[in-house]
């Protein structure tokens, strides 16, 4: 039986396991596609403290892989279909092996919301972007949009103009929610035009994106948009799916844990972007990896010893 056994190879589930075995606790982690997490599909990280260059996503996930597996934590590749979480030996499942766990944490992260449209699915990965860093390099000197406010958007925004010869951000309000600098940088960008008081009403094409249809609802008036790639940065949902029904969420689906990241069932924590909290950041989801291990490791004292 494993002490702890992490769902989840981003920041979070990374930081968990480095925190893990440096402990001493016998532990797994399982990742179904890539370490590193929305992380990995970052362009450039600047906020990451004591890095004081710009690192990639891509190498920093690598930089937290490496560290953890220094201390020897067990990575597997496999995914997760079912967690038994009722007793007090919790049970992970994956296609063709049951493994018996003390405790669990959660760490799934998040994935880009959709905004909804006809043919948004359709048309993903035919104009379709919920990822600039990933499709970005597609787009030199075509004519690219991105929705949303937010830093994401921001960020997706900037680092397309990097390729692009025109970027629209478009943002349903007259007021970016992104961070003050991530805006200065937006709005001072020659090849970025920011729509204000804009949404999406539909998307234009026969077997791809060849444009979409705006509204600004201050005027009320419809125009049409010719565009080659069209990104979607309106927020993240959290990926629960495995968490459903086995402890509480807030409505809109995200765990819900306290300061030592325990969720409503005993030897079950939360950590990262899956988590209900007001900052979802590298830096906090790290922080909840580390709080997240050593309330387990503090769970498994007090109760299997
Ligand atoms: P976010 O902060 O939730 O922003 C989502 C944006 O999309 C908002 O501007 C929102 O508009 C807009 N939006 C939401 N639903 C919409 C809809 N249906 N139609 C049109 N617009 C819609 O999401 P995020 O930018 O993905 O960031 C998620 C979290 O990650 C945040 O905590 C963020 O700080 C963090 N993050 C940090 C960094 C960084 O530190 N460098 C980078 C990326 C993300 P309103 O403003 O009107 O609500």
């Amino acid at each position: 039986m494993k002490d702890i056994i992490i769902i989840g190879g981003g920041v979070a589930g990374l930081t968990a396991g480095m925190y893990a075995k440096r402990g001493g606790m016998d532990t797994l982690l399982f990742e179904k596609m890539f370490v590193g997490g929305q992380a990995a599909t970052t362009y450039s990280i600047e906020n990451y403290p004591g890095f004081v260059d710009p690192i990639s996503g891509p190498d920093f996930a690598m930089k937290l892989e490496s560290h953890a597996r220094k201390f020897g934590l067990e990575i597997l590749y496999d995914e997760v279909k079912e967690i038994v979480v009722d007793d007090k030996i919790k049970k992970v499942i994956t296609e063709d092996k049951e493994y018996e766990t003390k405790t669990i944490i959660l760490a799934m992260g998040a994935s880009p919301k959709m905004l909804g449209l006809d043919k948004e699915e359709r048309f993903r990965g035919r104009g379709v972007s919920y990822c600039a860093t990933c499709d970005g390099a597609f787009y030199k000197d075509k004519v690219t949009a991105v929705v949303g406010g937010g830093d994401t958007a921001t960020e997706d925004a900037l680092f397309l103009a990097q390729y692009a010869s025109k970027v629209y951000l478009i943002h349903r309000r007259d007021q970016l929610r992104a961070s003050k600098i991530l805006q200065d940088r937006v709005l001072a960008h020659p090849k970025i035009e920011v729509l204000w008081d804009t949404v999406v009403e539909s998307i234009i094409g026969e077997e791809q994106v060849e444009g979409i249809s705006i509204k600004n609802l201050k005027t009320n008036t419809v125009s049409q948009l010719e565009l080659d790639g069209f990104f979607i940065a309106i927020g993240i949902k959290p990926n629960n799916q495995l968490a459903v029904g086995k402890v509480d969420m807030t409505d809109d689906g995200f765990v819900i844990a306290d300061e030592t990241m325990a969720t409503n069932v005993p030897g079950v924590f939360a950590v990262g972007d899956l988590r209900y909290k007001p900052v979802w950041q590298l830096v906090t989801a790290a922080a909840d990896g580390a709080v997240g291990t050593l309330s387990a490791q503090r769970y498994i004292m007090e109760n299997f010893e």
